[in-house]
């Protein structure tokens, strides 16, 4: 009798583990850390390590903090932090210089449980723009600021802030250098079309960084920031920051980060235009993500890539470039670190 209830109960024990798990929500994220002209002649065994060794301690950086059970933007904030310290991609310090050799740097993040959003344009001293991109949307009643106003509003809550030459590089001073002499610019450049071109001036071509999570409360978040476009003019704004367009998130649909030539993101709404596509015509996340880079935007001319998840885990990353630093890790064993055409 004693031997048929202890049964029994272990049955039970067995069963709700088994639903439960059945029942679990997937939790993990992806990134990226820039689209552009790069092969692996062009990057070279050792900078390819480089990036791959970066991306992945950046993805152990976010999944163990979701692991922990915090949220998705504690998890955007984080990686994007680390990122933007790491003089490799173009945000923070190493992002890329503008005509006047100055660093301008956008962010921006959305969280998809209520569509709040912040972001900030053309910061020049907070050393981490997403953390001010956050504090926008957390602690005023805005979505976007801009220059010395955002600069001011990090400054007062406290956000660290930096010394414009602490961002500049000597890598990325002498890639604009290199660029200005050839009278170029960044990502048009039919020469540079398929990773042939000069190797400095195609290295210097990508490193804007993104980053889409889902927490175990099953909230999608998104964020990107950037340098923008080196040789940009004074205060180009680009796609980064503009909700919709470099970054968008909604529960229902699906997270989105873009990178690439800012201008055809911001005409196409493309973070926004994935999530309407599912939203509207029912499509799932890797119809949407790639009909919007391999079909709109390859239409308009536009050249760059998104990473985008959903809110079950499926994880989609087109890009019409040559590359796109990208990887994603989740609770279901999926991972993965890539740069390259597949
Ligand atoms: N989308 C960024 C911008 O236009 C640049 C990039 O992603 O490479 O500012």
């Amino acid at each position: 009798m004693v031997n048929i209830r202890l049964l029994t109960s272990i049955l039970l024990v067995l069963i709700a583990l088994q639903s439960h798990h059945a029942w679990s929500q997937t939790y993990g994220l992806a990134l990226h850390g820039g689209a552009g002209y790069m092969t692996p002649e062009s990057l070279g065994p050792e900078k390819s390590k480089a990036y791959k060794d970066a991306l992945q301690i950046a993805l152990e950086i976010g999944y163990s903090t979701l692991k922990k059970g915090e949220s998705s933007e504690t998890a955007i904030i984080n990686v994007i932090s680390f990122l933007e310290d790491n003089e490799l991609f173009n945000s923070g310090r190493g992002s890329v210089l503008n005509a006047e050799g100055q660093v301008e740097m956008d962010a921006s993040i959305m969280l998809g449980k209520d569509l709040s959003a912040g972001a900030v344009a053309g910061v020049t001293t907070t050393k981490h723009p997403i953390k001010a991109a956050a504090l926008v949307m957390n602690e005023s009643k805005h979505v976007m600021m801009a220059g010395d106003g955002a600069e001011k509003f990090s400054k007062q809550n406290k956000l660290e802030m930096e010394e414009p030459s602490y961002f500049i590089t000597d890598e990325k001073r002498e890639s604009l250098k290199k660029m200005q002499e050839r009278n170029s610019q960044e990502l048009d450049k039919d020469q540079y079309k398929g990773g042939k071109g000069p190797s400095d001036v195609l290295n210097s071509k990508f490193g804007t960084v993104g980053v889409v999570a889902l927490d175990k409360d099953g909230n999608l978040a998104s964020g990107t920031s950037t340098g923008g476009m080196s040789n940009k003019m004074y205060n180009r704004i680009g796609d980064s920051p503009v909700i919709g367009a470099g970054t968008y998130a909604d529960n229902a649909t699906c997270a989105v980060s873009c990178t690439g030539h800012g201008e055809y993101f911001i005409r196409l709404a493309v973070a926004h235009e994935v999530s309407a596509l599912m939203k509207h015509r029912e499509w799932d996340v890797d119809k949407a993500a790639s009909h919007v880079i391999h079909v709109e935007l390859e239409n308009l001319g536009g050249k760059g890539g998104l990473i985008a998840l959903d809110r079950r885990g499926n994880v989609s990353a087109p890009f019409n470039t040559p590359g796109m630093f990208r990887g994603w890790k989740l609770s279901d064993g999926r991972e993965e670190v890539k740069m390259f055409k597949d």
